[in-house]
């Protein structure tokens, strides 16, 4: 027993020594990312489930590396964060997906909301929103069409340097979404001292015939908030969330990520119900 003990216990030695390697592999190509051109936005449609309409899109990050290999945002966000060099590429998604949103406001598209995912980290840096305001001001894009998506952590609750950066977020008009809205922080005495405008419920609780959605969606209406479903995956789905009154959504029903060329803008999708 003692053996078999030692043998398991090498064996997690060498996966954890496997996983470090991979670690290190990727933050020494994430460093030459940006200069090779490696980062693609792609963007998903987030429709009004009333009427099936496209108001906006999530710009969803993506990473071919020198290798050949997607690499999945799940896997070189966190280590992007853990070495610092989230703030760089935070700030490339950044600039690129308010240039996209411009150009679909210049196609005609002028009501069309860009949703953009920014990391706790990104927040920790006092300049986030002025960043972002200058941005803005370059392209003449108004703040409101541009929404932010800061997942649920305890970070953000706790930094005051994230809280700071969220209130001139704010102040300077752009929505505020609380994303995986359930799957972090337990309690919910502080989502009324944080100025989030749009809770986003996480796609763990699809397909929405459960309580906690219900919950979620309920109490959102309460707070005066938005509710945006993500995950949606069937017409079943669908039909419950617009039963739910939730106001938007967004998942493979409508339509996969997909890159701009291929994403429409005007496009109305079949309403459930
Ligand atoms: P998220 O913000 O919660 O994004 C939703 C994820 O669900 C995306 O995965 C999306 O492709 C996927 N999804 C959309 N519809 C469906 C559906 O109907 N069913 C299922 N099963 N999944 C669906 P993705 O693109 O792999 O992104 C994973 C996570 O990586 C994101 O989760 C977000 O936390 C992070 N991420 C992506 N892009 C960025 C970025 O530019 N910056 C930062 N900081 N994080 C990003
Ligand atoms: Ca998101
Ligand atoms: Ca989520
Ligand atoms: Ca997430």
């Amino acid at each position: 027993a003692k053996e078999a003990g030692k043998n398991q216990y090498q064996a997690f030695d060498k996966l954890s020594a496997i996983k470090q390697n991979r670690k290190l592999k990727l933050v020494s190509q994430l460093h030459h990312a940006i200069a090779n051109n490696e980062f693609s936005l792609v963007y998903q449609p987030i429709v009004r489930l009333e009427d099936g309409v496209t108001v906006g899109s999530e710009a969803l990050l993506r990473w071919t590396n020198p290798d050949n290999e997607a690499i999945g945002p799940d896997e070189f966000i966190p280590i992007a964060e853990h070495s610092g060099q989230i703030i760089d590429i935070g700030n490339w998604v950044l600039q690129q997906a308010c240039e996209q949103c411009k150009a679909w406001h210049d196609a005609g598209a002028t009501h069309h909301a860009m949703a953009i995912n920014v990391s706790s980290h990104q927040l920790k840096d006092q300049h986030f929103a002025q960043r972002l305001a200058d941005i803005l001001a370059s392209l003449s894009l108004p703040a409101e069409c541009i929404h932010i998506e800061v997942t649920e952590n305890i970070a953000i609750m706790e930094e005051q340097a994230c809280v700071a950066s969220l209130y001139r977020l704010s102040e300077l008009g752009v929505q505020l979404l609380l994303d995986d809205f359930g799957t972090g922080y337990s309690c919910l005495s502080y989502l009324k001292n944080l100025p989030f405008d749009v809770l986003k419920i996480d796609k763990s609780f699809m397909p929405a015939n459960n309580t906690i959605a219900s919950t979620i969606i309920a109490m959102g209406h309460e707070l005066d908030m938005e509710v945006v479903a993500e995950g949606i995956e069937t017409d079943m789905c669908y039909a419950m969330l617009q039963k739910l009154n939730c106001q938007y959504g967004q998942g493979y029903l409508f339509q996969k990520p997909v890159p701009a060329s291929e994403f429409d803008i005007y496009k109305q999708y079949k309403c459930s119900v």
